[in-house]
């Protein structure tokens, strides 16, 4: 499997007991539909892990604007969401195989959000509910089971790739 941004190989990694793949080429992380499953069960967020993971390969001047295409479905062009924290993240999903792209600059942007270790909680308290309150995930909420469903992988996913120390508290839809 190829990296969709710069076509070098990816490097298959397991942190925290879920495989994820690894861009050689800027840093860039996929994390596959079947490995979202297993974070049904509660986990220690692995997050540190994954950062040092990706900034081994991290290149932030890859142009992050064009669309891509999924790394498992060369045919499919990942769709783009759009999150509201304090920083825009956006991260690009595969509408056939639910996969998720994270380019490094969006990691870098979450990260970017714990500056200091006092009030850690209360701002990751802060980043999810502004998360969740963006657009695109009230109108995932609103629609169907499987777009509920489908906000809380984006939940998972955004919670496995927070520092360990910055799990925030439950969401009142059960995205945790
Ligand atoms: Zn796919």
């Amino acid at each position: 499997m190829n990296c969709p941004r710069t076509g070098k190989p990816m490097e298959e990694i397991e942190i925290g007991g879920v495989k994820v793949d690894v861009s050689t080429g800027c840093g860039g992380i996929f994390f596959d539909n079947f490995e979202f499953k297993k974070f049904d069960e509660p986990f220690e967020a692995p997050g540190e892990e994954l950062i040092a993971a990706s900034q081994k390969y991290s290149d932030e001047s890859v142009d992050t604007s064009p669309r891509i295409h999924c790394p498992h479905h060369p045919d499919c062009v990942m769709m783009r969401h759009s999150f509201s924290v304090k920083q825009a993240v956006e991260i690009d999903e595969c509408p056939q195989c639910g996969g998720i792209w994270l380019d490094p600059g969006e990691l870098g942007k979450v990260r970017a959000l714990f500056p200091s270790e006092e009030a850690k909680s209360r701002a990751a308290d802060e980043m999810f509910e502004k998360m969740f309150q963006s657009p695109e995930m009230q109108a995932m909420k609103s629609k169907s089971d499987a777009d509920l469903a489908k906000a809380k992988r984006f939940a998972r996913m955004f919670r496995f790739i927070c520092p360990s120390n910055y799990i925030p508290g439950k969401q009142d839809w059960g995205a945790f």
